[in-house]
């Protein structure tokens, strides 16, 4: 379901960015054609401006020379009737100029004189022989001189003062010798007469034809793009197949200027920047679709990645509340191996008061039997006494043994040490040791936990009896300070020193091996290694620190404990 999901918004997203790549092609196209139109435009209207002021000054030239020649003297005295002809005057001129011919008539158009041959004056020329009569200057074209040669006619009056118009100078203008010059020039130039027909041109193919008009020669199909309008035609090999059409009046002249300027190269560059534009479109979609891509695998990565750090979560969740079971039961088992080794002195330890308090009731009999009524009062003191230390130390064996699991609260720090000592005196005296403790004056408040502590103390005390089992002096030496919010208990002994401080917290980490007395018995247990790691843990849950080290006389533990606010009313 999600694949095809998947699949399909990811198809969408290869349409719509082909699509986008399409339009953004389109686009570029367009815009690139339209403005290369408008350039196009400009170009070809100042390039017809160039042929038209071309034609205009070469046609110029000759109108001058009519102008001059028609004031040329000889010319001047043939026209007021000498005889003597001036044809020679008329070919040199013509002969410099390459005009068609040129020559001297009566103001009514009859040929006085002229540089070649002509037996009659083409029709198209009257109107402005007509003109010249009257003594303006007559200009014309037409397509009739000679054999239907295209000529352009200056025909200039003979004007001299009193006399008025007394002859005309014509000067035919080759059309043909004109065109030479710029024959196959791009781009193509027309030139129209008043009846759209193309009367100059450097494209031979559209002499004659009738251009602009619906009833024209030559057909075309007009388009528009962004109001620019540009052809499409067929008109021969050397005009191009689409156009954009420029035009120019020229008044003096009597003609229309017209250029077609090829279009191909605006639609080449065009396609190739829209091309171009495609290609990079297509680019920035395959780099969008990438990083598309790329974001999903990550996500689904991530997703992985989740679930798998929830999974380990939960498995090191799990394995902390085992650990945290293995602990409490460690402290428990730790606990009663400290249970152990004390069961053995205290059956000795309350043996011997249960011992005595036989030996005393029989002899408080044997008082009471004489009527010594003081003496067996003494001896039921002593058994009274003796039975409360018995009741204590059973107390205290009880409490150690239950599994406590109270936060911590405010214990008397030297009631604690005290019931330790009361824990561990048996094995202490048996052993010899001599215990070396002044409590501080005044009661010494901790953060901790009554039993928990006490099993710290109960394991000091007992770590430093074994470790001067064989030592000649055997003293414990037990201080109480305090100082700035802390507690400091310090437990020395006079054993051989820690043999690697180091690891002494470390778990079963343990030097005591079962070490049997001279009467063969095993005087104590194997070491579990618990005591300083359980001792370490529980220290650490009042918020103290228990440290161990070598000093000159032999081994040293300190016990650091959070003193128990005393409230600012108390102070
Ligand atoms: P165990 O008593 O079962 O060996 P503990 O954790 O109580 O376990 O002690 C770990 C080890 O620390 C002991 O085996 C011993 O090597 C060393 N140690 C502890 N207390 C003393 C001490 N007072 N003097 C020398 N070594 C000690």
């Amino acid at each position: 379901m999600i694949w095809r999901r998947l699949a399909s918004s990811r198809f969408a997203l290869w349409a719509i960015l082909g699509v986008i790549t399409c339009l953004v092609a389109v686009a570029v196209g367009r815009s690139s054609f339209i403005l290369g139109l408008d350039q196009l435009q400009q170009r070809g209207r100042a390039d017809l401006a160039l042929a038209a002021d071309r034609l205009s000054a070469q046609l110029q030239r000759y109108q001058e020379l009519s102008v001059l020649l028609a004031s040329h003297p000889q010319i001047e005295n043939r026209s007021l009737g000498a005889s003597q002809s001036v044809r020679s005057v008329l070919l040199r001129a013509a002969d410099k100029t390459a005009a068609l011919n040129i020559m001297l008539m009566t103001p009514k158009g009859r040929i006085l004189d002229a540089a070649f041959a002509i037996t009659d004056l083409p029709k198209s020329a009257q109107p402005s022989v007509a003109r010249a009569g009257q003594g303006a200057l007559g200009k014309g074209f037409g397509t009739d001189y000679g054999d239907n040669q295209r000529a352009y006619y200056f025909v200039a009056p003979v004007i001299l003062p009193e006399r008025g118009v007394v002859a005309l100078l014509a000067i035919f203008v080759d059309i043909d010798r004109l065109e030479g010059d710029w024959r196959g020039d791009r781009p193509a130039i027309y030139f129209l007469d008043d009846q759209s027909r193309v009367f100059i041109s450097n494209r031979s193919e559209l002499l004659g034809a009738r251009l602009h008009s619906a009833a024209g020669d030559l057909p075309y199909d007009n388009h528009v793009a962004n109001g620019v309008d540009y052809w499409r035609l067929d008109w021969g090999p050397y005009v191009p197949k689409s156009a954009l059409p420029v035009f120019k009046d020229l008044p003096t002249i009597g003609l229309r200027a017209g250029a077609l300027i090829d279009v191909a190269p605006v639609r080449v560059l065009a396609l190739w920047q829209a091309g171009f534009a495609g290609v990079l479109a297509a680019m920035f979609s395959v780099l969008v679709i990438w990083a598309v891509e790329r974001r999903r695998h990550l996500a689904i990565l991530n997703a992985q990645l989740e679930a798998r750090v929830r999974d380990r979560t939960q498995d090191l969740q799990t394995a902390n509340a085992q650990l945290k079971k293995a602990q409490a039961d460690l402290v428990q088992a730790g606990k009663l191996s400290a249970l152990g080794q004390l069961s053995a002195g205290l059956s000795h330890e309350l043996n011997q008061p249960l011992m005595a308090i036989e030996q005393f009731a029989q002899n408080a009999q044997t008082f009471l039997h004489k009527g010594q009524a003081d003496a067996a009062d003494g001896n039921l003191k002593r058994i009274s006494d003796l039975a409360l230390r018995m009741g204590r130390i059973i107390k205290n064996l009880r409490a150690f043994a239950r599994n406590e699991a109270e936060p911590s609260s405010k214990v008397d720090l030297l009631r604690i040490i005290d019931q330790a000592l009361d824990l561990t005196q048996s094995r202490l005296t048996r052993d010899g040791v001599t215990v070396d403790y002044t409590p501080p004056p005044d009661a010494v408040y901790v953060r901790g936990g009554e039993v928990r502590l006490a099993q710290v103390m109960v394991n000091l005390f007992s770590n430093a009896a074994d470790a001067m089992q064989d030592m000649p002096l055997k003293s414990l030496e037990i201080a109480v300070e305090t100082s700035a919010g802390t507690a400091t208990i310090t437990v020395q002994d006079t054993g051989p020193g820690i043999k690697d401080p180091d690891r002494i917290f470390d778990p079963f980490y343990s030097t005591k091996d079962a070490v049997p007395d001279q009467a063969g018995s095993v005087s104590h247990d194997p070491g579990m290694g618990l005591g300083l790691s359980i001792s370490y843990g529980l220290v650490q849950s009042f918020g103290g620190k228990i440290r161990g080290f070598n000093i000159q006389t032999g081994a040293a533990f300190t016990v650091e404990l959070p003193l128990w606010p005393i409230p600012p009313s108390a102070q």
